[in-house]
Parts: structure tokens; C-alpha cells; sequence
């Protein structure tokens, strides 16, 4: 089927009502920019899922920075969008102005060169993501460990994703398939969603991310409903077993552990940290785990659950904008409220 047929197809379908999460924030991105879901029949829904690493991560975690950034001879390092991310009392960049010590960097190894600069000053680096970005936190502690640099620390949030699907799917809300995460698949293959979609009959669609390729996802979902399959539409990149070598690479430095999801709670297993081996170069991850998010309205957790689109936060283009986000989700480029807010999408 070419595309203008499937758009033909989506546009006028009018059989049961169907919800297809999209689990990654990338996908939340290109959906949004693309106007998908105004050419979707009003019977398709898309609901966004916890594919943005910094959304799902719990204000402990921010806490823990900005506790850190006033620490004497330390200095937090990060990437842009964790600076603006509320805690329970702070985010980042107001401990900046209090004279906290951040530091914005582009890449992970920017810190090796800061840390080499500065040997008075310890350096911890906020870790942020799944299975996608794991693979380069594992080589920069390959390089950590070669310059035998001794003023670095991760602070980790490392989170995986089969397992927070699998929590998704016993919560009970009404999704009839996903569209599974591009880039993760990369590295976990196809193969990953497996037992997922035959435990829980559900379709699962591996895709890339140009708008011919969502509308051939959604569109197989639809054709797919109730049938426990997993579909590889993104085979120019992802392969049914993955990336071995950045599993091992990964293996070598972290172990599996429980993490914390906002929105969800504690999935076993569903996080990576440091190995006993390297907890010299921690900087206390593992005991971060409430999520006592600042501003109590806020529904970032069920928004990343799906089980309330942005646009039903009572917060949403009011109290909370770009310019003044009061949760995670407003913040981040991977958002989806900040994507529903500047694209329009569905309100
Ligand atoms: Fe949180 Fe703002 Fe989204 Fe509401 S609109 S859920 S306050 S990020």
C-alpha cells in the first residue's frame, strides 16, 4: 500500500476505538511536528508513554544535584535540559543563581577534559537516559578508568525500558499496541519486545521516525490489533538482536538494579547502576527514590502513564509554559507537554 492510501485508510477509519502509545520521546517529537494526529480519524488515538528519560526521572534525583552544585570543590555537570527541571524545592538553575557550581556541556567526555583542568574539584556528572545512551556513559568510564582519573562521579538514572512497558500494560489503561522505541531498539533489538507482546497479545511496531514511517506504524498497528507480534519497520537500523557489543560494553561497568519511575513507582529491574566494583566513582544513586515534585497539581505522572493527555493538566498553557514549566514534562525537548504546547497537538 503506498502512503496516500494508508493516510486514506487512517483518516477514514471507523471501526472500534483504538490507543497505540508511542514510547519514545523522539517519536512524541516527530509525531507532534508532523501533524499526525490531526489526519488520524478521531477513533485512532496516540498517546504519549515514558520514552523522555528526564521526565521520568524523580525529583530526589534533581534534589541531589542542586544539594551537590553547593557542595565546597564540586561541581555539577549536565546536559541543557536537566537545568531547568523542578525538584521538590529547586531546580538547578535557580541553585545556580544561589551560587551553586554547573556546569552545561554537549558531551560526556567534555567532563574528562574539565576534570584533567581542575584536579581540586570533584565532578559529577547527572546521567540521564535508557538503553540508547548507557553504551557512552560505559566508554566514558572506559576512559575515566584509562586516565586513571580520580575526580569524577556519575550520578545515575539509568533506566530500561521492557520492563517499565511491562508495568504499563498491568496498570490497565487502554493501549492496543505500541509503537516501539527506535533508538532503544537499536540497541536491544526487536527480538526485546517479544515476550511483551506475546504476555500481553498485544502488537508491538519497531519504527523510524519520518512521518511515511509513523503513518506505516500506525497503520500496521491497526492491522495488527490483538495479535501478541512484534513488526520490524525500522530495519535500515535495528536488527532482531540488537547491539551485542554495546550490551557488553555495558555489562562491564553496570548491573541491573530497581529504579524508581515517576508515574509508576519501582520496577524491578528496570534500572542499570554502577557495579560494586566502580562504586568508588558513584556519587549515591542508588538511594534516590521519592518523587516529592514541587508543584503538587502537576500530573507529570500520569501523563507519562497516558492516562491523562497534557492538555487535561489544569496547569497546562496557563501556570505552565516553556518559559515557566512547573514539571519535567514542559521541560524537556522529549516532553510531551512541551510538544502538545508548541505544536497544538490534540488540545
Ligand atoms: Fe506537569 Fe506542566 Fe505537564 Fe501539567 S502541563 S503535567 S504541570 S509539565
Amino acid at each position: 500500500m503506498n502512503i496516500k492510501d494508508i493516510t486514506e485508510f487512517l483518516s477514514n477509519y471507523d471501526g472500534e476505538e483504538l490507543s497505540f502509545m508511542e514510547v519514545c520521546g523522539t517519536h512524541t517529537a516527530a509525531i507532534s511536528e508532523s501533524g499526525i494526529p490531526s489526519v488520524l480519524s478521531k477513533k485512532i488515538h496516540l498517546i504519549s508513554g515514558p520514552g523522555c528519560p528526564v521526565c521520568v526521572t524523580v525529583a530526589d534525583y534533581i534534589d541531589k544535584l542542586c544539594e551537590l552544585a553547593l557542595t565546597q570543590n564540586t561541581c555539577v555537570v549536565t546536559f541543557g535540559d536537566l537545568i531547568r527541571v523542578p525538584g521538590s524545592t529547586s531546580a538547578l538553575q535557580e541553585t545556580k543563581s544561589n551560587g551553586g557550581r554547573i556546569q552545561m556541556v554537549y558531551s560526556p567526555f567534555e567532563v574528562i577534559e574539565l576534570a584533567k583542568q581542575d584536579s581540586n574539584t570533584q565532578f559529577v556528572f547527572a546521567a540521564v537516559g535508557f538503553e540508547t545512551t548507557t553504551p557512552i556513559y560505559a566508554v566514558m568510564m572506559e576512559k575515566i578508568i584509562e586516565n586513571n582519573i580520580k575526580n569524577i562521579r556519575l550520578l545515575t538514572a539509568l533506566k530500561t525500558m521492557p520492563a517499565a512497558i511491562d508495568s504499563l500494560c498491568r496498570m490497565g489503561g487502554k493501549i492496543d499496541g505500541f509503537i516501539a522505541p527506535g533508538h532503544v531498539s537499536v540497541i536491544t533489538g526487536a527480538d526485546a519486545f517479544k515476550p511483551l507482546a506475546e504476555k500481553y497479545s498485544l502488537p508491538f511496531v519497531v519504527s523510524g521516525f519520518k512521518a511515511q514511517e509513523l503513518l506505516a506504524t500506525i497503520y500496521a498497528l491497526v492491522k495488527l490489533k490483538g495479535q501478541g507480534k512484534v513488526v520490524n519497520l525500522y530495519k535500515s537500523a535495528v536488527t532482531d538482536s540488537g547491539n551485542e557489543n554495546a550490551r557488553s560494553l555495558v555489562s562491564k561497568y553496570f548491573e541491573p538494579c530497581d529504579a524508581v519511575w515517576r508515574g509508576i513507582g519501582k520496577i524491578e529491574n528496570s534500572g542499570m547502576a554502577l557495579k560494586a566494583e566502580y562504586s568508588m566513582y558513584d556519587a549515591g544513586s542508588r538511594a534516590l527514590v521519592h518523587d516529592n515534585v514541587r508543584n503538587k497539581m502537576c500530573r507529570c505522572g500520569e501523563v507519562i502513564t497516558g492516562f491523562v493527555s497534557p492538555c487535561q493538566c489544569p496547569l497546562f498553557a496557563k501556570a505552565c509554559t516553556p518559559e515557566n514549566p512547573q514539571g519535567a514534562c514542559m521541560v524537556s525537548n522529549e516532553g510531551s507537554c512541551f510538544h502538545y504546547y508548541i505544536n497544538n497537538r490534540g488540545c
